[in-house]
């Protein structure tokens, strides 16, 4: 039984893996030299020199790193389609037809006509086998795996009923026409046998020149390959050092909190407060663990503010007043009854607690 070869030359793939190659890069010329062209003003007679090198050298490095990574992909996908192509005839040669595939129609003994590979692209492979029944002409096909192939059904777009199907054929064509027994719907689909013959694709006569621009060789490779790790490197390099200057800017602005004792934290209290209409402020007392925690109470002496515009207000006051020095509101909360508000303040002293309090200063808060 003759079946079907995949596994071909390694110049197939090869010339397969470049077609797509030269194809990626004249589209991207083309596409960039359109955008050029309706970039540049209509009216000028002629481009001058300088504009037409300029995207030129833009294209160029754009396709010269597309290249590259074309290329150094190259002899893997190729290895790759090769063994696929190798499992595919490995997959034919094997597969032995079921045994004791009988007719339908006739119940006689049929014989295997061809396999071949069930949607050959699709993994993991099937064969299927055809059989027919010699006296009474009728086809069977059966996978390797002993499943029955199923012609599959048309179904009517409008209801989606099996549709009934009746052939035709002369000369010409053969006229399937599809009759839906639910409702009105018909369809008819004509093959045409004597079809004019196909005209071979003509050669392209670019390829070559376009592959020598666009497809690496083995050196060309090996150099691309060296020049991005070292771009890597650089990149890496110029990243990390780029992060050592953003955390000197935070390690910078830790070390300008202003660290106050709970005494001068006190008397800044006062005056703000004051000031904003919150009077008798008084402390509680520090707990004093990994950070020192005190809690507050203060009267609000505006009578007229509401307990919900008060908390607010202090709230606000307080994260202002606060944020330049190394303390910090407890949970960014404090609660109002009967004109009296309190809450906790949190001081901070270790580096890494100072540098997260300059982060936190640097996202939003809601
Ligand atoms: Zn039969
Ligand atoms: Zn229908």
């Amino acid at each position: 039984m003759a079946t079907y070869q995949y596994l071909q030359l390694e110049q197939h793939y090869i010339d397969i893996y470049d077609s797509g190659t030269i194809d990626y890069c004249r589209r991207f010329e083309k596409g960039f030299q359109a955008k050029v062209d309706k970039l540049l003003p209509k009216k000028r007679p002629t481009t001058t020199k300088k504009s037409q090198e300029h995207p030129g050298g833009v294209v160029a490095v754009a396709l010269y790193f597309y290249s590259g990574e074309r290329a150094v992909k190259k002899e893997e996908t190729i290895q790759k389609w090769m063994q696929e192509d190798q499992a595919r005839d490995e997959k034919l040669a094997t597969a032995e037809p079921p045994n004791n595939i009988l007719c339908s129609s006739c119940g006689k003994a049929m014989t295997c006509e061809t396999k071949d590979l069930y949607h050959a692209y699709e993994f993991p492979l099937r064969v299927l086998f055809l059989f027919r029944c010699q006296p009474c002409n009728k086809g069977r096909g059966v996978f390797d795996d002993g499943k029955e192939w199923k012609m599959p059904k048309k179904v009517c777009p409008k209801c989606s009923a099996v549709l009934q199907e009746k052939n035709s054929r002369n000369n010409k064509a053969i006229i399937t026409l599809y009759t839906c027994l639910n409702c009105p719907y018909k369809e008819k689909e004509v093959f045409t046998l004597s079809s004019p013959p196909q005209k071979e694709e003509p050669e392209d006569p670019y390829f070559e020149r376009d592959r020598a621009r666009f497809c690496f060789t083995k050196e060309q490779t090996s150099h691309y390959a060296d020049f991005t790790i070292k771009l890597e490197n650089v990149t890496k390099m110029f990243g990390e050092s780029k992060k050592l200057d953003k955390h000197k800017d935070v390690y910078d602005a830790a070390d300008q909190l202003q660290k106050l004792t709970i005494d001068q934290l006190e008397k800044t209290l006062i005056t703000v407060m004051t000031k904003n209409g919150y009077i008798k402020l008084e402390l509680g007392k520090p707990e004093i663990d990994k950070y020192v925690i005190i809690p507050f109470t203060v009267r609000d002496a505006k009578p007229d503010r509401e307990h919900r515009s008060s908390e607010i207000d202090l709230r606000r006051l307080l994260r202002t007043t606060l944020e330049p020095t190394s303390w910090r509101l407890v949970h960014d909360g404090v609660s109002y009854r009967l004109g009296i508000l309190s809450g906790s303040l949190k001081g901070y002293e270790q580096e890494e607690d100072l540098v997260r309090l300059v982060e936190q200063r640097k996202t939003p808060r809601p």
